[in-house]
């Protein structure tokens, strides 16, 4: 009860400091998510700022802002983007008073988050502690514990050898996954089967891990075989209440990577359905989390779910969960930044009801027959298949658009609605069908595969279904 009290009063104290409405955000990030970020500010009457590097010079974020500034002149095209002091420095000369990091590059960075604060410019996400709580996976993971959310059995702390990962596989049996306790992304993660291939793959997995995020720490957990991901989309304010936006399946999935997601969950067990996200708002409030935030889970065959992470910061897939609440999640970030309360923003948990499906598909200009790598080039053609149901959120789509090697391979998100499952699959296919993308190689033969598969029709779908039907990628 004190406890409670003396947080009451250091919200009551950080609202009025914290309630001031923004004038300027400035997006430090590139692509279709610094647009996203500028649609959703320019409706609530906000001024934009992009920033954009050499290399993204002709790129079409630049021109989204109302105002835009060349950053990491003589940098490495992703160095820059993470070039906090000057992305800071940048937003004080041009009177910017907030700054959204969208999803990657500086979005879970504490010190970013924390310069913000000390600069007096609002980070449009959660405060640096939680990013921090959040951001190291085995302290996300005893927080979980402690909130009485069920995890993967797992080590408590990082292990710092794999003798000491052996000792955890004698007790707990094969197969189990090493994972980067910063990681993301899908990097920095080994399934091992066996013991004799402990010592390579705990090595590669550190160096991995090491070179990718700074840090080569790694932890253990009994890997769980053909699970479904399921995450639930969060929004706190700065009041300690807490909402969820009901959930997505993330299951197809190429070397841990999502590809397609769908909202809500096909065929999930309404029972489940209400442990996964009662159980991701109480973990929720444990923390005091403010802002956007997702709370991954992976559900086993005998349906026990387990938390796998919290990403503390906007998601790609977002979108699906806009289509069927009706909240527009990015504005909402930015309300709450400003102080708004859930209630202010008419953010109950009753008033959210999800309606219909979604689903969205990441068109890469990755070539299945390649082994997905990356193409890169001139887009000849660029058409893609709008009409009603569709949204595509895009940044390097338009014909003479120079697609580079130097950032991501997402051409677009494309997101069907509908009110099925069923009917959001004919959309999308509809959708595909119509594409014209010339210049580039893409996945869509692939997206069109998946999408036609009687399995992924049937909702019947795990993370392995990928490598399981090799016949995907003709
Ligand atoms: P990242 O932060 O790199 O995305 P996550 O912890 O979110 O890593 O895991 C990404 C994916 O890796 C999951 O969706 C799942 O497919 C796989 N994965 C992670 N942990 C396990 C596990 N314990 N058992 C089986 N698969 C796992």
């Amino acid at each position: 009860r004190y406890r409670l009290f003396t947080l009451r009063k250091q919200h009551l104290k950080q609202s009025t400091a914290k309630n001031r409405k923004i004038q300027k955000i400035l997006v430090a990030n590139r692509g279709e998510i610094a647009i996203r970020v500028f649609r959703a500010a320019n409706e609530l009457d906000i001024r934009t700022v992009a920033i954009y590097t050499e290399q993204d010079a002709q790129h079409m974020h630049r021109q989204k802002a109302d105002e835009a500034y060349l950053v990491g002149r003589g940098l490495p095209p992703v160095a820059a983007y993470l070039n906090s002091s000057e992305i800071i420095d940048v937003a004080k000369q041009n009177n910017v008073d907030a700054i959204h990091p969208g999803y990657g590059f500086l979005s879970e960075h504490v010190d970013f988050a924390q310069a913000c604060v000390d600069a007096d410019i609002k980070f449009i996400g959660p405060s640096p502690s939680i990013i921090n709580k959040m951001g190291n996976k085995t302290e996300a993971r005893n927080t979980a514990i402690a909130a009485g959310v069920p995890v993967v059995p797992g080590s408590k702390d990082a292990i710092s050898s794999y003798e000491e990962a052996y000792e955890f596989c004698e007790e707990h049996g094969f197969p189990v996954i090493l994972k980067a306790a910063f990681g993301g992304g899908g990097r920095g993660m080994r399934v091992v089967t066996a013991a004799d291939e402990l010592p390579k793959l705990f090595e590669t997995a550190t160096s991995e891990a090491q070179t990718a995020f700074g840090n080569g720490s790694l932890f253990i957990e009994k890997y769980i075989e053909q699970p479904r991901h399921i995450e639930v989309q969060i929004l706190g304010d700065l009041y300690n209440n807490v909402v969820h936006l009901y959930e997505r399946d993330c299951s197809v999935q190429r070397r841990h990577q999502k590809i397609i997601e769908v909202a809500p969950a096909f065929n999930l067990d309404p029972d489940l359905r209400e442990r996964l996200t009662s159980d991701a708002v109480r973990l929720c409030q444990y923390v005091n989390y403010e802002n956007a935030g997702t709370v991954e889970f992976l559900i086993d065959k005998d349906q026990r779910h387990y938390f796998i992470e919290v990403n503390p910061r906007l998601q790609v897939e977002h979108t699906i969960t806009e289509e069927i609440t009706g909240v527009d999640i990015v504005q909402s970030q930015i309300r709450i930044a400003e102080g708004a309360s859930l209630k202010d923003l008419d953010l109950t948990q009753e008033k959210i009801l999800p309606r219909g499906s979604a689903i969205q598909c990441r068109l890469t200009t990755e070539d299945p027959a390649l082994n997905f790598q990356p193409d890169i080039g001139r887009l000849e053609v660029f058409r893609l298949g709008e009409g009603m149901g569709i949204r595509i959120d895009s940044a390097s789509g338009f014909a003479g658009a120079i697609i580079s090697p130097h950032y991501d391979s997402l051409l677009a998100k494309v997101i069907s609605y509908s009110t099925s499952y069923n009917q959001a699959i004919r959309k999308m296919l509809r959708s595909l069908s119509e594409c014209r993308i010339r210049g580039v190689m893409t996945n869509i033969s692939f997206l069109k595969n998946v999408l036609t598969h009687p399995q992924f029709n049937a909702g019947i779908i795990h993370t392995r279904f990928i490598d399981d039907n090799p016949e995907l990628f003709k």
